[in-house]
């Protein structure tokens, strides 16, 4: 990859990273048509993933995609075995499947709450998910991977976030002190504030330097004297 490329997505995700709370392993939910785009690029989704963001990710999909690429049969077989892999997220239509990109849309939500990377050459599911703030979109372009740009949305939040400091409002900051006593207790008044003691005792032993032991000249031995047999 140029070097140009990696700043631009370490820009990216830096971004997403300080504004919108997402963290390494990244998960990537994936769709049937990236599959797809994957394979016919002869690229390798777990590999050349884990380069470009440099660092372990999770790769996950949904019931409801498995079903959609069995659904479709020969014309995306590969893709449909390639999105067996993955681990299986609960999207809530167990019971009553629904078509891929509504259930994706689905987990996305109004706000992505699980921080979702969606993986997906859909253009209408793209599109559907731009206008949700903090969603960064990834599709294969001349056979790479490639971020979609900062969506109009996703700027504005993270602006409005960044003027507000992140600080809490004065109604969070009640819900916070509610919070602290619920777990802690009332704090009693005027307690003074602890103060670290200092420990007690000699220097540490391991920073200390062994004296050096001097030998010692040994004491001569007294010569016997010598029995004179009469
Ligand atoms: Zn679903």
């Amino acid at each position: 990859m140029r070097i140009k490329r990696q700043k631009r997505v370490n820009k990216l995700i830096n971004f997403y990273c300080n504004n919108f709370g997402f963290r390494k392993p990244f998960q990537l939910l994936i769709d049937g048509t990236f599959c797809h785009a994957a394979l016919k690029s002869k690229f390798n989704i777990q590999d050349q993933l884990e380069k470009y963001f440099q660092g372990s990710i999770k790769l996950l999909t949904t019931q409801c995609v498995i079903l959609e690429t069995e659904k479709l049969g020969a014309a995306v077989y590969g893709a449909m075995l390639i999105v067996k892999q993955f681990a299986v997220h609960k999207c809530g239509h167990e019971s009553n499947p629904i078509p891929a990109a509504s259930c994706l849309e689905s987990m996305i939500g109004c706000d992505n709450p699980n921080r979702y990377i969606l993986a997906t050459q859909d253009r209408e599911l793209q599109m559907v998910s731009e206008r949700v703030a903090g969603v960064p979109i990834l599709f294969i372009y001349q056979k790479a991977p490639t971020f979609q740009e900062l969506s109009r949305i996703t700027k504005k939040v993270a602006e409005d976030r960044q003027r507000s400091g992140f600080m809490p409002t004065g109604d969070e900051k009640k819900g916070l002190k509610a919070m602290r006593r619920a777990i802690l207790g009332p704090r009693p008044p005027n307690l003074p504030f602890r103060k670290k003691k200092k420990k007690k005792g000699g220097p540490n032993p391991l920073s200390c330097k062994k004296k050096k032991v001097k030998p010692q000249p040994q004491p001569q031995r007294k010569k016997k004297s010598k029995q004179v047999s009469e």
